[in-house]
């Protein structure tokens, strides 16, 4: 079978640990056979952004921007043991962060269901996806803590040094106070990825705040939310015969666990921390979850949600045998060739991610699995747990059946 083209790159960001080790295995065993496979690599390991003064983030995430779609490894972001381990110069920062910030973009993250694992909520037969708005609020708000009695303000000085004032409260004992923000400017880059992202998968998107409480902060979402569907997207919705919904945050929370899924659920930056942990250990396993960046221009970034699985790793390290799940990883593969086959119109490239997501979920419902999923299946169900090779192996078989 000759090898399916690709008329223009997608961007590679190689990782660490063993998130790289599968990287590896999946590129040999499951795209190189298959595609003649058109990257422009960056390494983004631990020991090359030392090298680089962490420049390979960056240009990795320009290059992102020129291309429209990467698919990246998992990455240690540094802590002081990692600055040790690694004899680094500087913590660097999230590679993560310095993408999110050049790219400006929105974290989905879906969860790959299989019919052996059930979610804990039985309810639930299509994947929930969350939108975390990863910007401002809670995590960028100024507190303090006041032991005295005294009044607390809200002070706002415009550009002519004219001031507009507040009272929050007239303290008789001690407490607390906290100033939170966010930008218009984020709120709409949120708003047009979450549209942007709900055309793209057909699905219906929820968004969710408290603007009953909060009459003008959650009430600033709601509206520009709401103008920019009117203005941009309503037309494409109604023509997809696909949803906007807007609620609030309680009624979300309620009719999630009714729901039987399939949406897509956008939170404000503190309730898509809590949603995403909430929804992602009902649906089984952070192996399962596949994350994606999209930015409001539409670029495109897929990765794993979990990290690069440090504990397996030094197991790998010692020669032991390990069966790490490399499932997200894959789909993040699949996802971007199917977008960068969406992009270039080749068919070819979209039916192969298809096909390749295919052959894993066959592999999963053969009962071949990693020791992870296998802890997981319903009662009953035969699975026999593999190291990941093996695992990535039994997915080639069956592609290549597919293929053929
Ligand atoms: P982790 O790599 O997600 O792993 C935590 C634990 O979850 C593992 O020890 C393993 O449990 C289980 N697990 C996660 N992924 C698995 C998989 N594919 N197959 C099987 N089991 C899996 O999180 P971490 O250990 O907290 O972080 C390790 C490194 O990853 C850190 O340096 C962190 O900075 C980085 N990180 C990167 C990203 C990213 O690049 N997006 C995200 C998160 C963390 P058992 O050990 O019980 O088997
Ligand atoms: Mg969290």
């Amino acid at each position: 079978m000759a090898k399916i083209k690709m008329a223009n790159p997608i961007v590679e960001m190689d990782g660490d640990e063993m998130t790289r080790i599968l990287w590896k295995m999946i590129k040999d065993e499951l795209i190189y056979p298959f595609v003649d496979l058109n990257t422009e690599y960056y390494d983004l390991g631990l020991i090359n952004r030392e090298n680089t003064k962490d420049q390979v983030t960056i240009d990795s995430a320009n290059a992102t921007k020129k291309y429209k779609v990467a698919v990246k490894c998992a990455t240690i972001t540094p802590n002081k043991q990692r600055v040790e381990e690694y004899n680094l110069s500087e913590m660097w920062k999230s590679p993560n962060g310095t993408i999110r910030a050049i790219l400006d973009g929105t974290v989905f993250r879906a969860p790959i269901l299989i019919d052996s694992v059930k979610p804990v909520v039985k309810n639930w037969k299509k994947p929930i996806t969350i939108a975390r708005h990863a910007y401002g609020d809670v995590y960028k708000a100024t507190e303090m803590r006041v032991t005295d009695l005294g009044k607390a303000e809200l002070v706002f000085t415009d550009k002519n040094g004219v001031e507009t004032r507040q009272t929050i409260y007239d303290f008789e004992c001690g407490g607390v106070l906290q100033g939170q923000y966010n930008k218009d400017s984020s709120i709409v880059s949120f708003a047009h990825s979450c549209f942007k992202y709900a055309i793209d998968t057909k699905q219906d998107l929820w968004f969710s705040t408290k603007d009953t409480i909060s009459k003008k902060y959650d009430q600033t979402f709601k509206l520009l939310f709401e103008d920019i569907y009117k203005r941009e997207y309503k037309a494409k919705f109604d023509e997809l015969g696909i949803e906007y919904f807007y609620t609030l945050i309680d009624d979300a929370v309620a009719r999630v666990i009714r729901s039987e899924g399939g949406y897509i659920w956008a939170c404000k930056n503190y309730d898509g921390d809590v949603m995403s942990d909430m929804v992602s250990t009902a649906f089984g396993s952070l192996a399962m979850m596949t994350s994606v960046l999209v930015s409001p221009e539409g670029n495109y970034e897929y990765e794993a949600a979990h990290g690069t699985v440090t504990r397996h790793y030094y197991k790998y390290l010692k020669g032991e045998e390990t069966s790490t799940n490399p499932m997200a990883t894959i789909y993040a593969w699949s996802g971007a060739l199917r977008k960068r086959g969406e992009f270039d119109d080749n068919e070819s490239l979209i039916d192969f991610a298809n096909k390749l997501e295919e052959a894993c979920i066959a592999t999963l419902d053969d009962g071949i699995m990693t020791k992870d999923l296998v802890g997981l299946v319903e009662p009953g169900f035969k699975a026999t747990a593999v190291n990941s090779l093996d695992f990535i192996k039994a997915i080639r078989t069956r592609l290549e059946t597919k293929l053929n």
